[in-house]
């Protein structure tokens, strides 16, 4: 099937079990489909926009009541729909930080991150991860006075992975933010890959900011995601325009400059709307991931040789392996080389394997059946029996 323009249709998730680690928890459910053949059209929501002319304003169809939703889901007090979590990034940044200033990231921080940082003109100030690749408090407390020794004054921001993308570990926030806070550094608890697939409450983690991405963990279309925020922070970050021009003397409202205005419009918002109740119930069972998590690392770690980089019993579904000593030792002589692994994943229905990755690399079980977990499971385990890797009883 084609859609035109050379352009095939992708059938990728009508396929196959998609392991992806950043598509998994962004695949669109059947209503955000439907949403997004209704909502096409770019300025389609905004048939009955009203004053004061701002999209988080609309009530039909209910943009407004979605807002508020979200926000509270959060635990958080105002929420803006933003075209992926890093332009939230970049709107905290833009707020907090200006030339010269000292921002805190981790060393396990998404390079979105730090260009939000950069964008603002802010100097990258990273906490070191322990041995087990976990940022904590005492770790961010030593961090901040060295960058109050070197730099005369505390961060201005921290920017705070919930889960990080490199290793899929759960980082304890509440903890980090209570150092934060002790310095009065503001903190951002960065959920890209947790706002959507767990359940995340911003105020018990007692952060100012809880920015989420729709595309990757809320199963809406790209670009989307959410930034929300407190009360008083939302004055600050949420402000609304005052410039004026000179000839025609024009001013422009409650509009809000760090949104430009109206962010997602059309379908990514309408189809982040749709998804949303199958999210909310979604991050209710948790646990179910990690327990189809589970099936499947216990079949790869039964492949002697592998071994698991994240930490484990894993508390997310985004896990990181090292194959060096099982699957790379068949990328040695099998004629396809490396590629025969995800070649012969991909003839088992199964996407998302880096082609070429033998060594170290991560996948993604959010969001499959139990049956599709243990399906995964037995195909890792027929891979290494096909190339006489020797597996554990
Ligand atoms: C994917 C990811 C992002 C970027 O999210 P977008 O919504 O695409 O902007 C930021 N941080 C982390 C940790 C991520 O994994």
């Amino acid at each position: 099937m084609k859609c035109g323009n050379g352009i095939e249709a992708r059938q990728v998730n009508e396929l196959f079990i998609n392991i992806d680690p950043i598509q998994a928890g962004g695949r669109l459910t059947g209503d955000a489909i439907k949403a997004i053949i209704a909502y096409g059209d770019g300025y389609s929501v905004c048939d009955n926009c009203r004053k004061p002319n701002r999209l988080d304003c609309i009530s039909k169809p209910p943009i407004a009541e979605f807002h508020r939703d979200v926000a509270a889901w959060l635990g958080m007090d105002a929420a803006r729909m933003m075209p992926g979590a890093r332009r939230g990034f970049q709107a905290v940044a833009h707020t907090y930080v200006e030339k010269g200033d000292p921002v805190l990231l981790t060393s396990l921080s998404h390079y979105t991150e730090f260009l939000a940082v950069e964008e603002a003109g802010g100097v990258a100030c990273e906490i070191p991860v322990d041995e087990q690749h976990i940022v904590t408090p005492d770790a961010t407390a030593a961090k901040i006075d060295e960058v109050k020794q070197k730099f005369g004054k505390a961060p201005v921001l921290a920017f705070i992975d919930h889960v990080d993308y490199q290793y899929g570990n759960l980082h304890d926030v509440a903890a980090i933010a209570k150092v934060a806070h002790g310095y009065d550094v503001p903190v951002l608890c960065n959920g890209a890959y947790t706002v959507g697939t767990m359940p995340v409450d911003g105020k018990a983690l007692g952060v100012d900011f809880v920015v989420g991405s729709g595309h990757k963990s809320m199963a809406a279309p790209a670009p989307s995601g959410v930034l929300a925020t407190t009360a008083e922070r939302a004055t600050e970050v949420f402000r609304t325009t005052s410039i004026e021009g000179d000839v025609t003397k024009r001013r422009f409202g409650l509009k809000e400059p760090e949104l430009m205005g109206c962010t997602l419009m059309g379908a990514t918002l309408v189809g982040m709307m749709a998804s949303f109740p199958h999210v909310k119930e979604r991050v209710k069972h948790f646990d179910r991931e990690l327990e189809n998590n589970r099936i499947v690392m216990e079949a790869l770690l039964s492949i002697e040789g592998t071994k698991v980089l994240s930490e484990y019993p894993r508390k997310h579904t985004l896990t990181r392996v090292d194959t060096t000593g099982s699957f790379d030792r068949v990328a040695g002589t099998h004629k396809k080389k490396g590629f025969f692994f995800s070649s012969a994943l991909s003839e088992k229905g199964i996407f998302g394997i880096i082609p070429g990755a033998t060594r170290v690399w991560k996948f993604n079980t959010y969001g499959m059946t139990a049956k599709q977990a243990r399906y995964l499971a037995d195909a890792f385990v027929a891979v290494a029996r096909e190339n006489e890797l020797p597996v554990l009883p």
